[in-house]
């Protein structure tokens, strides 16, 4: 059996330049190794509070953005968690396999918890790694392209399989988590200390901002104190950033991104940093609108919930069959 590849982004806000750089772009170089399944996170949307039509309206959005990252629906298939009820069913039963410990020492959680009033926190906020391991193994993916805040939920699904296949034999597939050696974790403009975050606007770029904006943001980063363009992530966090975003929309590595700005400053590194950013989202702007206006992805969605279901059914029979559970 081929390969099967998937990742899913959650449709809480606007996509930042970070989820583009650290997933969305590459997405479609991934049909070449395996068989891809790329989805819209919705239900996970939905742990923390969430306004309808902001849901429905960043989901619709979502699925123009897949399309405008160069993902030819023919190749992969693009669907909605919510269109296929088996990673609901999946959760039901995986939700007995993980612990309680091993769920509250997940930093996402913790991160995400810690600004919030205890008697708030949904239990889905809790069980999040559950629904996303239930993601994973439904399409017995071995390979889940994530950013580096992604990596922790993708090894507990690997213990979840352990545990899982050793008590029901060779049921599970064991995914593997990738992340992008550079890229995997875009920081904010305005802290460089801290990832660059949908949920957490701030010093972030979205992919929506028109190019004056995204060029002023960029213009007015956080910088360092010096004056070399050095890639230097303990004393040059805003740099190094900047850096990084340079070196990943260009398709060339940190090193050679440094040599082309020595001797420069900051000024007109900045520069550069808008130029290419404002190249690269312009055109892939107009994909998005070009799409959006079409309605293309509504088809494209039905086709590939369908598609997803018939193979996340299959492994939902096996397990049901491994567990007990009656499938007449
Ligand atoms: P939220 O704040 O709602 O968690 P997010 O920006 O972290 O939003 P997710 O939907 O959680 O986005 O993640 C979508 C994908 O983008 C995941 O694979 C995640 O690892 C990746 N990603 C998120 N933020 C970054 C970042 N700053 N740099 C690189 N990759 C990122
Ligand atoms: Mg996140």
């Amino acid at each position: 059996m081929a390969e099967r590849i998937l990742t899913g982004i959650k449709p809480t806000g606007q996509l930042t330049l970070g989820n583009y750089i650290g997933v969305l772009k590459n997405l479609h170089k991934e049909t070449s190794r395996g068989e891809c399944f790329y989805f819209i996170a919705d239900l996970h949307a939905l742990t923390l509070p969430i306004d309808p039509d902001y849901l429905r309206g960043n989901s619709i959005d979502l699925a123009c953005f897949y399309l405008a990252a160069g993902l030819d629906p023919n190749k992969v298939t693009l669907f909605l968690q919510s269109a296929v009820s088996a990673h609901a069913e999946m959760n039901a039963i995986m939700q007995n396999y993980l612990y309680m410990g091993e769920l509250s020492r997940m930093t996402q959680f913790k991160d995400k918890s810690a600004k919030m009033n205890e008697s708030a926190i949904g239990l889905g906020l809790f069980a999040y790694p559950v629904l996303m391991a239930s993601d994973i193994i439904l399409y017995d993916a071995s390979i889940v392209p994530v950013g580096d805040d992604q990596k922790q939920h993708v090894e507990l699904t690997r213990d979840l399989v352990n545990r899982f296949n050793h008590r029901y034999g060779d049921i599970l597939t064991m995914p593997r988590p990738e992340m992008r050696k550079v890229g995997a974790r875009i920081m904010s403009l305005s802290d460089p200390t801290k990832k660059m975050s949908k949920s957490d606007p701030k010093g972030d770029i979205f992919l929506k901002d028109d190019l004056a904006t995204i060029r002023k943001k960029i213009m007015s980063a956080v910088t360092d104190s010096g004056s070399e363009v050095k890639y230097d992530v303990e004393n040059k966090p805003g740099i190094s950033n900047l850096l990084t975003i340079y070196a990943c929309l260009k398709e060339i590595s940190i090193e050679e991104a440094e040599k082309e700005f020595e001797g420069k400053r900051y000024g007109d590194f900045k520069k550069a940093v808008a130029d290419v950013v404002c190249a690269e989202m312009e055109m892939f702007q107009k994909k998005y609108q070009e799409i959006k206006d079409s309605k293309i992805y509504e088809q494209v969605l039905r086709d590939g919930a369908k598609r997803a279901s018939e193979v996340a059914n299959n492994t939902l029979n096996r397990v049901k069959k491994a567990v007990g559970l009656l499938a007449l």
